[in-house]
């Protein structure tokens, strides 16, 4: 039986979800998506990543097509319909369908779709052993803070970390600047101190990224948002990635070095631990 989708204001079975060729989603990657958490059948922060959401749309001049009630609810029904228990939901906003032209038709209908999925997520606080990643040259635009689709550089460093026997791919600029993950982002901890790129625009403001901040605060453990390079990461105590698809997941090598003792540390730990509190909140 087909999943059911939600699209344009129904529910419908997936196979019967149709996106005109026209679509500027499909055209020029013009369109936005969200991916949350669901866990015990409930959704993850939907607040954090509806308003995610909205801030894209309106950085890219798209009406937003729903208030967050309605976001709420939908894909709350969606998860419902669909029996997921653990897993995930995807909304996807594209400008809509119109003549293909550069210049941006006016008075487009967004084009809004959404889908749940039951998937195994990773829980790294049964399993810490840790993964390995490795870095690759950021070629992405300067406005990485919007969720939108063109993630062509992402899937293609993904691919690159896959062959590679890595777990994820991170972006780091010709000045040696760490960004993030192809779909992480990335923490580093420097002697008990804990580090991540500032969300300044070229980072996405992850959602777990906020979260583990959240929890770094509550644990008393030093947190700053700052820039450090390759030379410095190589050199971390610990490090970790943070994302709705990888939990917060060690990371015990980059490139050729092993990092710290090569298996998770201390504060990873804890965070990891308490990350998974947060879901478990979600139980009750
Ligand atoms: N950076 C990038 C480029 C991503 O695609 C993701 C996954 N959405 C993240 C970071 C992590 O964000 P979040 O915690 O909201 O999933």
């Amino acid at each position: 039986m087909s999943n059911v989708c939600w699209m344009n204001g129904s529910f419908r079975p997936e196979s019967e979800a149709k996106i005109s060729i026209f679509d500027r989603g499909l055209l020029f990657g013009d369109s936005v998506y969200e991916v949350l958490r669901v866990h015990h059948g409930r959704l993850f922060r939907a607040h954090d990543h509806y308003a995610r959401m909205r801030n894209g749309l309106a950085e890219l001049g798209i009406a937003a097509p729903m208030d967050e009630e309605t976001f709420v609810r939908v894909l709350t029904k969606l998860v419902e319909r669909n029996g997921v228990r653990d897993g995930t939901v995807y909304m996807q906003v594209t400008r809509g369908a119109g003549p293909r032209t550069h210049l941006i038709p006016k008075e487009l209908a967004p084009t809004v779709f959404a889908l749940a999925k039951e998937v195994a997520l990773p829980s790294w606080s049964e399993h810490p052993q840790g993964v390995s990643i490795i870095t690759v040259p950021e070629e992405r635009w300067r406005r990485c803070r919007i969720k939108t689709t063109m993630l062509l550089p992402n899937t293609l460093a993904k691919q690159r970390a896959a062959d590679a026997g890595a777990y994820e791919a991170v972006f780091v600029t010709d000045d040696g600047e760490v960004r993030e993950g192809c779909s992480s982002n990335l923490f580093a901890v420097f002697q008990d101190r804990l580090c991540t790129a500032p969300a300044e625009g070229s980072i996405l403001p992850g959602i777990t990224r906020a979260v583990v901040l959240e929890l770094a605060e509550s644990l008393g453990l030093p947190a700053e948002e700052k820039r450090f390079t390759l030379e410095d990461l190589l050199q971390a105590d610990e490090v970790f990635l943070a994302g709705t698809t990888n939990d917060v997941c060690p990371v015990v090598q980059v490139n050729d070095t092993t990092i710290g003792q090569g298996v998770p540390g201390p504060v990873t730990r804890k965070l990891m631990d308490a990350f998974a509190g947060e879901l478990k909140a979600l139980e009750v």
